[in-house]
């Protein structure tokens, strides 16, 4: 069932257009990847669907609510609760700890700190990096900011994690080790995945790809994964 839908898209920064019109669905816990060029739109888009940026024209409907109409404040909210976001470099606190850093989006929740710190040790030991709790982000691989950060978007349990080149910043086993948990640990729960990636590699790990192309989709294809029609 589609739960995201975007219409007639279009945005443009001054003369510049990114979006020129397009349209596209997200079902209830599917991974989508967002591929093309450089410049044809990608980041632009993510950023229309997840409502940090306001398209010039056409609507954005999350579970038949138009969010791209919505205050700063109320797709702020969005963001913190139903929707996730996950960046190349995680921008994790600096003076926090992992485990602080993956309890603050419950915290700003308003779930109380002993349960904030119970689900951020869970989460940082679904992802294989139980021994970062008490680490701090400058102490940390690349590798390792990127789990942590994955952690800290997954713990509120979004129906939709946004993400722009999560792999961008790390070396190819790394980023596909990463992927592979972010793939898992968001189908186990249902989450929809909508990745931003310029790497066929990833895409591959989607169930499905859009490949845009100047502000438009050009073609969409099957994961590489994805079972063959008729084999
Ligand atoms: P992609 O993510 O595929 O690289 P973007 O969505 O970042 O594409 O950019 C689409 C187009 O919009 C490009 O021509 C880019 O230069 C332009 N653009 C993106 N962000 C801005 C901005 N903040 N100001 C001006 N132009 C921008
Ligand atoms: P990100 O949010 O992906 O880390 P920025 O921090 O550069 O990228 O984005 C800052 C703001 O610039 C965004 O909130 C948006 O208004 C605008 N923007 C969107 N896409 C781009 C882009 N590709 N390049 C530069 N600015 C962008």
């Amino acid at each position: 069932m589609t739960q995201l839908h975007a219409r007639g898209l279009v945005k443009s920064y001054g003369p510049t257009p990114a979006l020129r019109g397009l349209t596209l669905d997200i079902a209830e816990g599917e991974i989508v990847a967002v591929t093309g060029p450089s410049g044809c739109g990608k980041s632009t888009l993510l950023h229309c669907l997840a409502g940090i940026l306001r398209p010039d024209a056409g609507e954005v409907t999350w579970r038949g609510h138009r969010i791209d109409t919505w205050s700063e404040a109320a797709r702020s909210r969005l963001r913190r609760t139903e929707f996730g976001v996950l960046f190349q470099f995680g921008h994790l606190v600096a003076e926090l700890t992992g485990a602080e850093n993956v309890a603050l989006p419950l915290l700003l929740a308003g779930t109380g700190r002993r349960a904030a710190r119970t689900a951020a040790l869970n989460w940082l030991d679904r992802l294989g990096v139980a021994e970062l709790a008490d680490v701090r982000p400058g102490e940390m691989s690349g590798g390792q900011q990127q789990r942590c950060a994955i952690a800290r978007a997954l713990v509120t349990e979004p129906r939709v994690l946004f993400a722009d080149e999560p792999t961008g910043a790390l070396d190819t086993v790394t980023g596909e080790q990463l992927l592979t948990h972010l793939v898992r640990l968001a189908g186990e729960q249902r989450t929809a995945v909508v990745l931003v990636t310029h790497e066929p590699r990833i895409a591959a790990y989607a169930d499905r790809e859009i490949v845009m192309r100047d502000g438009v989709i050009d073609h969409t294809g099957l994961g590489l994964d994805a079972p063959l029609a008729g084999g």
